[in-house]
C-alpha cells in the first residue's frame, strides 16, 4: 500500500533551507485516488483508536485531519499557530532547532476526559506532535494516538512520542 502512497509524495531539495529534504504532500493531495486512500487509511486508524475528536495542527494537519474527521464521522479540532483564534486560547510554546513556536487552541472545543487523536502530515522531530499532546492534554483530554502521512524515523520523534505514552502510527517512512 505504502509503496503507491510514497511514489505521490515529492521530494524538494534545499527547501526551506540548504541541506533540507523537504518531503512535499501537495503532489499527494492533488492525486484523486491517492488522497482519498491516504485519508482512509488515516480515518480507519482514528476510528479504531476510540478517539472522537481529531487534532490537526495548522497547516497541513488541517488538510488531512479534518477530512480524515469527517470520513471517520468524528469531531475536528484545529491547533492553529498563535494569534488567529478569535477567542480566549490555551497555548503553548516549544522549541525548534532555531528559536520558538507556539500552538493554540480553544479549550471549550474539549469534553473533560474526551479521547482525540492527532493527525499531521509529517513526524520529524515530534516537537510539534508533543506539544500539541501537551496542550490537548492541559485541556483535560485523553490523547494516546498520534497519525501522521510521513515519519522521517531517523529523526527519531516517533520514539519520543511513544516515551510520552502515544501510540504512533504513519502511513510510510
Ligand atoms: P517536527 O516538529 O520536527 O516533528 O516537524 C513536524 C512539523 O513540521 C509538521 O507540522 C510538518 O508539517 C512540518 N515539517 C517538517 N518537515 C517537513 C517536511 O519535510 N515536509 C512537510 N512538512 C514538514
Amino acid at each position: 500500500m505504502t509503496c503507491d502512497l510514497k511514489s505521490l509524495i515529492r521530494t524538494v531539495p534545499d527547501f526551506p533551507v540548504p541541506g533540507v529534504l523537504f518531503r512535499d504532500v501537495t503532489t499527494l493531495i492533488s492525486h484523486p485516488t491517492g488522497f482519498a486512500a491516504a485519508i482512509d487509511h488515516l480515518a480507519t486508524r482514528a476510528q479504531a483508536s476510540g478517539a472522537t475528536l481529531i487534532a490537526g495542527m495548522e497547516a497541513r494537519g488541517f488538510i488531512f485531519g479534518a477530512a480524515a474527521a469527517a470520513r471517520a464521522q468524528l469531531g475536528f479540532l484545529p491547533v492553529r499557530k498563535p494569534g488567529k483564534l478569535p477567542v480566549p486560547t490555551l497555548g503553548v510554546d516549544y522549541d525548534l532547532e532555531y528559536g520558538t513556536d507556539r500552538l493554540e487552541i480553544d479549550p471549550t472545543a474539549i469534553a473533560p476526559g474526551q479521547r482525540v487523536a492527532i493527525v499531521d502530515d509529517l513526524i520529524a522531530t515530534g516537537g510539534t506532535a508533543l506539544a500539541a499532546a501537551q496542550l490537548l492534554r492541559e485541556a483535560g483530554a485523553v490523547v494516546t494516538h498520534a497519525f501522521f502521512v510521513i515519519d522521517l524515523p531517523d529523526l527519531a520523534g516517533a520514539q519520543r512520542l511513544r516515551n510520552a505514552g502515544l501510540v504512533v502510527d504513519a502511513l510510510m517512512d
